[in-house]
């Protein structure tokens, strides 16, 4: 789904390594993901990341709502926690009315 994909604002983050200290989820700044274009943040086996990288890990409603990982101006974020989706919907529901 592009809308979906669009979301990312490829920022990177969640291709860096990932660790557990005291129930936190902690990211190593230093630990990209070997398949990530550290220049331009780009993912260098996008379609085929699930199969090559046993930590590659889904977007999810539930990550995108709870994954404490994830920086505040994430796309996910950003539409599922401070109100994008509601904007988007207010604006499609504003000119849905003004087309009659
Ligand atoms: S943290 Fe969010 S915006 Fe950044 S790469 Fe991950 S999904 Fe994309
Ligand atoms: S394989 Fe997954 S974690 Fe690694 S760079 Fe690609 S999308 Fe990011």
């Amino acid at each position: 789904m592009k809308w979906w994909e669009n979301l990312c604002n490829k920022c990177g983050i969640c291709c860096l390594k990932k660790k557990v200290i005291d129930g936190n989820c902690i990211i190593d700044k230093n630990s990209p993901c070997q398949y990530l274009d550290i220049e331009s943040n780009r993912c260098l086996v996008y379609e085929k990341r699930f199969i090559l990288c046993r930590e590659c890990r889904k977007m999810t409603i539930f990550h995108a709502l709870f994954s404490s990982y994830l920086p505040d101006d994430c796309g996910y974020v950003v539409f599922f926690r401070k109100g994008g989706f509601l904007k988007i919907f207010t604006k499609i529901l504003t000119k849905y009315r003004e087309e009659g």
